[in-house]
């Protein structure tokens, strides 16, 4: 007996529903109903049924009516129809067959025949369904293989008010960690989802409700912690039966993830390399720019940009190397940009150019302490060395001008005091920039000037305390420019002394005192030496006293004609070359002035190094010498203490007759100044001699 088939006998004649029973029950099972509802019903009820016999003319639905309605339900397609006609009712076959009906019986029944046509109609369905189920069961296996060989998880679920998972590939076990049991256990599919980003998850879902193909980046979570970068696709479908299924692709992205994330702290590390400078760590100058025009744009603070220099850099990595020199950088950098903290940025230009960006404020409160930093004073330096700075400010009140100018200007501030030990900052303002436009002037001019005898040598009459005749003179310069007039000394020399043009115009100068000293005695007038002023550069110059002797030689003098000044601050720069370029100058016979004695830090100092023949004591002590004890002691105490030397001493700046008188007292030896006479033309000064040899 074929058992695991189902016949439905539907018939409202009772008679005919036992004879056919009677003729199918030895093999089938059989079902019976009296009426098209009932039919339904039993059919509804999900009972399995593999064919209908079915009569067409019953009372309530007819048989028409009961086939057109089972061959519209796509559930019950599986299910064959057996139609029970009249013999000789065609037109109802034909309608029957047209609504899909696979055969017809007639009564009166012949069981033999009724059997053979069930028989085979059931043969044909049972093979038509094993060749599907054989296709199916291949084009499953298909599918399975090659869900096996795509990368990563597919999930297939219904979405209503739940998510309903009705597959998933093994894919989303190798990802999340968790067992196919585990899987079909949790609660929901957001479980698998990192809370972080479940929102962006929810939002794709919705999406994907409306928009086709969705696709998002998300974090799951793995079982044994951790979390796996994913992408997910999903992609709404609806079945034939109507129902929306959406199908999920989740790719595990982790690779991907890490080689992005290498690519992204490369190009950062790339990044901070260009901003910042690999010494120190702080900005570069091109980031610098950047950042300084966004902070000053902001506007919500007032602004100073400040250019840092440390003293004679070179000079540290020349004495104790570039580890050293490089160790200081560092250490000035972190000194800059901890007390800056948040107040502002800073960045290292090149060599030991420290640029700062700080508001006002900064500059402000922190004086005393930036002074003392400029000065060495602080614990930042473990060299047992001074390392000392300058800065030039430039108080940003135009926002409009570019940081670079910004820059250049509060270094130009620096340049002004770069060689000044006394003056460590300086600011930037209009009259800076019209001395810097000046200075260009003077460099412009300053070769035709010399080639075309601009420069004239003024004579000051030094004179004996006692008998109050000249026994020397000091050389002192002037410009006489075509334009601008005479220009004095204050404003060109220290240009010159920038620049390495003053050793020209020394030698100049020395020539034209010794072409003086010639025609003079030539003339048979009276001649006393004259002192020439040597600026500091010319003693990095081993060829200087060859140099000097050579004009001697050139005008016939001897050494005794000229004296030298040298001032004491030159001491400070280049010790060693000084003390052995005075050595030398007086092997031969020069007498060196020791200029501007007092003035610098270390006088004392270079009392010791320098037996120099004469000390001009610097004119700021004489200015208050009338009223000051404190001011009047120390003169008489240099006067003194070079007399035990063995020095002779000279006070220069004398304008007054207290002044005069004081210094008599005190044993000065020779005095310059006002007093006595001003710097004058060679005439004024040759007739002086002269009127003085005749009285
Ligand atoms: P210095 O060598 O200290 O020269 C003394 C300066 O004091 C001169 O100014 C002089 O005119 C001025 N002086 C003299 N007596 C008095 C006085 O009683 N009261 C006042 N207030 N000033 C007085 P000057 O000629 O303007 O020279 C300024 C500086 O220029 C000099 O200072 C010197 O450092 C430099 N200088 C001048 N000529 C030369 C030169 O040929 N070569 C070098 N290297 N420097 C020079
Ligand atoms: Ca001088
Ligand atoms: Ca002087």
């Amino acid at each position: 007996m074929n058992s695991e088939l189902t016949i439905l006998i539907v018939d409202d004649m009772e008679i005919n529903r036992s004879i056919l029973s009677g003729i199918f029950r030895s093999e089938y099972n059989v079902l019976e109903a009296d009426s098209a509802n009932k039919a339904l019903k039993i059919l509804y009820s999900g009972t399995k049924v593999d064919l209908i016999v079915l009569d067409l003319i019953m009372p309530g639905m007819n048989g028409m009516e009961f086939l057109r309605c089972i061959k519209e339900d796509k559930r019950f397609d599986n299910i064959a129809i057996v139609v029970n006609t009249q013999s000789g009712d065609q037109e109802n076959e034909i309608k029957a067959l047209e609504l899909g009906a696979d055969d017809f019986i007639m009564k009166p029944y012949n069981p033999k025949i009724i059997k053979r046509r069930i028989t085979n109609i059931i043969e044909k369905y049972i093979y038509q369904k094993n060749v599907m189920e054989s296709s199916l069961k291949d084009a499953q296996e298909r599918i399975d293989n090659l869900i096996d060989t795509v990368p990563g998880a597919i999930v297939i679920f219904e979405m209503e008010e739940d998510i309903n998972i009705s597959y998933f590939s093994g894919g989303l076990c190798s990802i999340t960690g968790y067992t196919e049991e585990e899987i079909n256990m949790l609660e929901d599919i957001f479980t698998l989802v990192h809370t972080s980003d479940r929102e962006i998850f929810v939002r794709m879902l919705e999406n994907a409700k409306n928009n086709g193909v969705i696709h998002c980046r998300v974090r799951m979570c793995h079982k044994h912690g951790g979390t796996v970068w994913c992408g997910i696709n999903t992609k709404k479908t609806v079945t034939s039966s109507g129902k929306c299924r959406y199908n999920m692709v989740i790719l595990d992205l982790t690779e991907e993830k890490k080689a992005e994330q290498r690519a992204e702290r490369s190009m950062l590390e790339l990044r901070y390399r260009a901003e910042h400078d690999t010494l120190t760590g702080l900005l570069s100058r091109e980031s610098f720019y950047n950042a300084a025009g966004k902070l000053i744009e902001k506007g919500d603070s007032e602004y100073i940009i400040g250019y840092w220099n440390i003293d004679r850099f070179k000079v540290i990595n020349e004495l104790f190397g570039r580890d050293n020199g490089d160790m200081i950088l560092c250490s000035v950098a972190k000194w800059i940009r901890e007390s800056i903290g948040r107040n502002g940025i800073c960045a290292r230009f090149e060599a030991d150019h420290f640029v700062t960006c700080t508001t006002r404020e900064f500059i402000a409160d922190n004086m005393d302490n930036i002074g003392k930093f400029l000065l060495g004073e602080q614990k930042w330096n473990s060299l047992n060395y001074p390392v000392l700075l300058h800065v030039g400010y430039y108080e940003v009140e135009d926002k409009n001008i570019m940081v670079n100018l910004m820059c250049d200007r509060a270094n130009m501030a620096l340049q002004m005091i770069k060689n000044n030990y006394m003056v460590r900052y300086n600011y930037y303002n209009g009259t800076l920039k019209n001395n810097i436009m000046a200075e260009q002037e003077i460099v412009n001019d300053m070769n035709d000037a010399l080639s075309s005898k601009q420069f004239f040598v003024c004579y000051q009459p030094v004179v004996d305390t006692i008998t109050k005749r000249t026994v020397s003179a000091e050389a002192l310069v002037r410009w006489k420019h075509p334009e601008r007039g005479i220009i004095s000394p204050g404003l060109f020399i220290p240009v010159f002394e920038k620049n390495g043009f003053i050793t020209k115009l020394d030698m100049y100068v020395c020539e034209e005192v010794c072409r003086h000293q010639h025609e003079e005695r030539l003339k048979g007038h009276k001649v006393v030496p004259v002192s020439v002023n040597l600026s500091r550069i010319n003693f990095y110059n081993n060829d200087l006293h060859k140099e000097i002797l050579s004009l001697l030689k050139k005008y016939d003098l001897t050494s005794e004609d000229i004296k030298l000044e040298i001032t004491e601050s030159a001491y400070q720069d280049n010790p060693e070359d000084l003390i052995m370029a005075i050595d030398t100058l007086q092997k031969y016979g020069f007498k060196v002035l020791m200029d501007d004695f007092g003035s610098g830090y270390s006088s004392l100092n270079m009392l010791k190094d320098c037996p120099v023949d004469i000390l001009k004591i610097d004119m700021k002590f004489i200015n208050d010498i009338e009223y000051s004890e404190r001011a009047s002691s120390i003169v008489y105490n240099i006067i003194n203490m070079a007399k035990t030397l063995k020095m002779e001493t000279l006070v220069e700046g004398v304008e007054t007759k207290q002044q005069y008188e004081l210094l008599v007292n005190m044993g000065c030896d020779n005095i310059q100044g006002y007093y006595f006479s001003k710097p004058v033309s060679d005439e004024e000064f040759v007739n002086r001699i002269i009127m003085e040899s005749v009285v």
